[in-house]
């Protein structure tokens, strides 16, 4: 797609306003609590093993990505006298995805005059959305049925890598352009805010297989992650898997979302407390330009029947602060979603569950019982 063509990155950043989301996301964040520890060497010493045990368990989460097999919707569209701008479905990708997709959909208005508008949703969608807008000069209101803290982008597990986003049958090449376009941006915006006040650190990944990866390590991004290596059993502490070694950012959401809760508060923005029963409630809405970020909400708000949830159930330990890497894969798969230990500040996270269509919120048991084994087991190799 060329650089002047619908989604190319210069003609998002021109139509935002010059130099408007870089401005939000520079602002005062700096690398001063970071201290590398990457690429490291193979020496055993250099390694420490996550304690997981089922007697660690702190507890075990659900949550529902709002998953649309072809991929999310960013779309501007009139419905009465309104200007509905869609930003949702973003599936397992919506934390690594928030600010490209809401520039995306921010830029959908940059021909009009700011003035008074609406967000519905305080996730990291409506979040991301209601701070680009304030910076083009837009006074916010957000409607949100839930604060931050109670919302699908607070269960993120955090790690900056937009997967489980659509199915590969399901999405043309305008959507794919789209997708890259949002994961790029995302990516330049997140690592303006790396530190302690955002929640964002660099870390180093592992992608473990049972067959050797090839040179993208089958990520489309994959120009995005810093010392990517690819590793032969011998060359790591991880048993016989194959390793695909990069550098991400990881993302404490709670702590994300708290601060730019509070960044969207200081630059006067308002919160309304509100459940919207249907779209005409939404129409209802006194201002004239109002952008949908409901996530799965947006199934029965304007009837999406693409939209569907896609249960994900999370295990949190106690944080292990030696752990200093995280690991993706390496498990059963299949129906079961990819492995993944992920050593939070507030938590050491193990996850590994991706089922479209379930919207049930029971916490299986038998899944948390699956996911301590396999993961624990990735480091029976460690000694
Ligand atoms: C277990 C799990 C792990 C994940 N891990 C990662 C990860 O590591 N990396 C990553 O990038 N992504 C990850 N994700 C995906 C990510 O969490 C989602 O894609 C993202 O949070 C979606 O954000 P959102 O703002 O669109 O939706 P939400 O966070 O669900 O926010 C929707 C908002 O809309 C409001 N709303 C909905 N309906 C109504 C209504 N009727 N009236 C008023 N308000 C309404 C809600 O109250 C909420 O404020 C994970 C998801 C899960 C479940």
């Amino acid at each position: 797609m060329s650089e002047d063509g619908f989604v190319g990155r210069r003609t998002v950043i021109r139509a935002l306003g010059a130099g408007v989301m870089l401005a939000t996301v520079g602002s005062t964040a700096k690398n001063r609590d970071f201290k590398p520890s990457y690429p490291r060497a193979y020496s055993r010493k250099s390694w420490s093993a996550p304690r997981i045990s089922m007697d660690a368990v702190i507890r075990s989460i659900v949550g529902h990505r709002p998953y649309r097999p072809n991929g999310f919707r960013v779309e501007r569209e009139k419905l009465d006298d309104k200007i509905i701008i869609h930003n949702y479905g973003h599936g397992g990708g919506g934390l690594s995805l928030g600010w490209g997709s809401s520039a995306l959909a921010v830029r959908e208005v940059a021909g009009l005059t700011p003035g008074e508008v609406a967000v519905v949703g305080s996730g990291i969608m409506g979040l991301c959305t209601a701070r680009l807008l304030q910076d083009a000069g837009w006074t916010v209101t957000i409607y949100t049925r839930d604060v931050y803290r109670h919302t699908t982008s607070n269960v993120a597990a955090g790690l900056w890598f937009p997967s489980s986003t659509h199915e590969d049958d399901k999405v043309d090449a305008e959507f794919l352009a789209l997708l890259d376009w949002a994961a790029r941006i995302s990516h330049h915006a997140y690592t303006n805010l790396t530190g302690t006040k955002y929640g964002i650190r660099w870390l180093e990944s592992y992608d473990l297989a049972d067959t050797p990866f090839g040179d993208s390590g089958g990520s489309s991004f994959s120009d995005l992650y810093p010392y990517q290596a690819n590793l032969e059993p011998g060359q790591h502490p991880f048993g016989n898997h194959f390793a695909r070694r990069m550098v991400t950012m990881q993302i404490n959401p709670g702590q994300l979302l708290r601060q730019l809760t509070a960044d969207f508060q200081i630059a006067g923005g308002k919160y309304t407390i509100r459940n919207f029963s249907d779209r005409t409630e939404v129409l209802s809405l006194r201002e004239k330009v109002i952008f949908n970020c409901t996530g799965l909400g947006a199934a029965d708000l304007f009837g999406d029947s693409q939209l569907v949830p896609a249960k994900g159930q999370l295990v949190y330990l106690p944080p292990d602060p030696a752990v200093d890497y995280t690991t993706y894969g390496g498990g059963s798969g299949g129906e079961h979603g990819f492995l993944h230990m992920d050593p939070r500040s507030d938590v050491l996270l193990l996850g590994g569950f991706f089922k479209p269509g379930d919207g049930s919120h029971n916490v299986e048991t038998d899944e948390t019982e699956r996911i301590v084994k396999e993961n624990r087991k990735l480091f029976d190799s460690f000694g």
